[in-house]
């Protein structure tokens, strides 16, 4: 029952909604801007006097909140009749889409069925994560063709499991639901499931604290054909969810079923990954996704401009192309910012008003990286608590890890070295001094150390 409340507020909100998009379609005549910052926007719910709105991203909130936050305000107050004296934004990272729930058609006659395949937490997916839309360049062109053959043929090669590793942004997610996109479109499977590690383990514990039913969650796996499973680097340390998969997957393999998995680093780096699971994840084919080269990250900014019907020079692609250089999902930032410039100036983008932005860009990058951040993701990184950073203890198992989160929070952030110092337990400042020089060493001698604050990086740029 209170579904069906539930369900009868979502509809009334979408009829306000579409009600506030009329007029602001009619204020705003360009087309372009309005696919901008309204397409895909929704009235998420009201709380007392403020209504809630969904947006694609930050940037997008900003503007639209900061240029037509009166107007919307205004048209819910006047039109809809609601008693409402602020609005506020939500950053949904999926577009909401309608749960398309696949019911197979029991009705029709046996020769007439045609089996539409099922994919399990399609909400999840985005539209665009295709294979059509994905970039292939030196960097990821292992992964891609991988993908596509197991998409083509699922469990049919010896690609399986097929698992996709690689630094954050960089499009395991895109390819792993190219995947599942396929074989929905052309047929080659006839039930997908698609399941972050870290929902699985949430789902697994649930079942194993509220219905003790174990062979209950097994069953939810028997008849699926491809089974992808994102980020399994969420089931590090998690032993008893290890087992349930354990069993899962090798049911499925031995079945012929595909399984596909995307993990942050290689299987056998995951910290304590049961080694028999690790066996089982090398017995197919494990591909890496780089990062893209210059080449390659422009025809990325490219396509997108393509897409969203923009027209950016070559020369401002290669200058934003060349800015970020690690993470594609950065990159997408950056260009969704500069889109929403030129569409409100409605003017080509040059590269002064590009460089001009990215001085912003590159400053909200910074402010949003704490020493507090670094202090948490340095000592996850190296199974310690940020706590033992603070302290005064030499050990090298915290010596070390220390002396890189300075050496980042010098780097990464633009607080000054008596404030680092401070935050650092209180050290003075030709400690950090010397923490940076020692690491800066050790970058340039040991490749451990270089890598090491690579990841770190990575993990912290998100
Ligand atoms: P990951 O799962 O590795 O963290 P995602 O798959 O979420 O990364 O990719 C981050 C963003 O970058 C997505 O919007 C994705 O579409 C985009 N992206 C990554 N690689 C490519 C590529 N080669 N071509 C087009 N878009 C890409
Ligand atoms: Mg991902």
């Amino acid at each position: 029952m209170a579904l069906g409340v539930q369900n009868r507020e979502v509809s009334r909100y979408e009829n306000i909604w579409s009600d506030v998009l009329l007029t602001v379609k009619e204020v705003l005549k360009n087309p372009q801007t309005y696919d901008a910052y309204f397409g895909q926007s929704q009235l998420l719910r009201i709380e007392e006097k403020k209504a809630v709105i969904s947006s694609r991203n930050e940037i997008i909130a900003e503007v639209v909140e900061e240029h037509y936050g009166s107007l919307i305000l205004n048209i819910l107050k006047r039109k809809a009749k609601l008693d409402i004296s602020e609005i506020h934004f939500e950053t949904v990272a999926l577009p909401p889409k309608p749960i398309i729930e696949v019911v197979k058609p029991v009705e029709k006659k046996q020769e007439e069925i045609h089996h539409e395949t099922e994919v399990v937490n399609i909400h999840q997916f985005y539209d665009e994560y295709r294979f059509e839309n994905f970039v292939v360049g030196d960097s990821n062109q292992m992964a891609y063709h991988a993908a596509l053959s197991v998409a083509e043929a699922p469990g049919m090669t010896s690609f399986n499991p097929l698992t996709i590793y690689g630094k954050t942004g960089l499009g395991k997610t895109h390819l792993m639901q190219a995947i599942g996109h396929f074989a929905k479109d052309e047929n080659t499977a006839d039930k997908v499931y698609y399941i972050t590690a870290f929902d699985f383990l949430q789902r697994f514990m649930d079942f194993l604290h509220t219905k003790r039913d174990i062979p209950a969650f097994h069953k939810e796996f028997e008849d699926v054909d491809i089974l992808l499973i994102d980020d399994i680097q969420f089931l590090a340390k998690k032993d008893k969810t290890q087992e349930c998969f354990y069993t899962i997957f090798s049911k499925l393999i031995n079945m012929n079923k595909q399984i596909i998995l995307t993990s942050d680093r290689l299987p056998e780096e995951i910290p304590h990954m049961q080694e028999r699971l690790i066996s089982k994840f090398k017995s197919g084919l494990t591909v890496d996704i780089k990062p893209p080269k210059l080449k390659t990250r422009m025809s990325i900014l490219k396509k997108k401009a393509n897409s969203d019907n923009v027209q950016l020079s070559n020369e401002v692609l290669k200058f934003m192309a060349s800015q970020v250089t690690t993470n594609v999902r950065a990159l997408e930032g950056l260009f969704t910012k500069v889109l929403a410039h030129s569409i409100f100036a409605n003017k080509e983008m040059d590269i002064e008003a590009v460089k001009e932005l990215l001085t912003d860009f590159n400053r909200e990058r910074k402010e949003r990286i704490t020493i507090e951040l670094i202090q948490n993701t340095v000592a996850e990184f190296f199974e310690i608590s940020a706590n033992q950073l603070r302290a005064h203890t030499r050990k090298r198992a915290v010596a070390y890890p220390r002396n890189i989160a300075i050496y980042l929070s010098r780097t990464l952030t633009k607080q000054a070295l008596r404030t680092i110092g401070l935050q650092f337990g209180g050290r003075d400042y030709s400690t950090v001094i010397y923490a940076c020089k020692k690491i800066e060493e050790e970058i340039a001698q040991k490749q451990e150390t270089s890598k090491i604050v690579d990841q770190l990086k990575a993990i912290i740029a998100g």
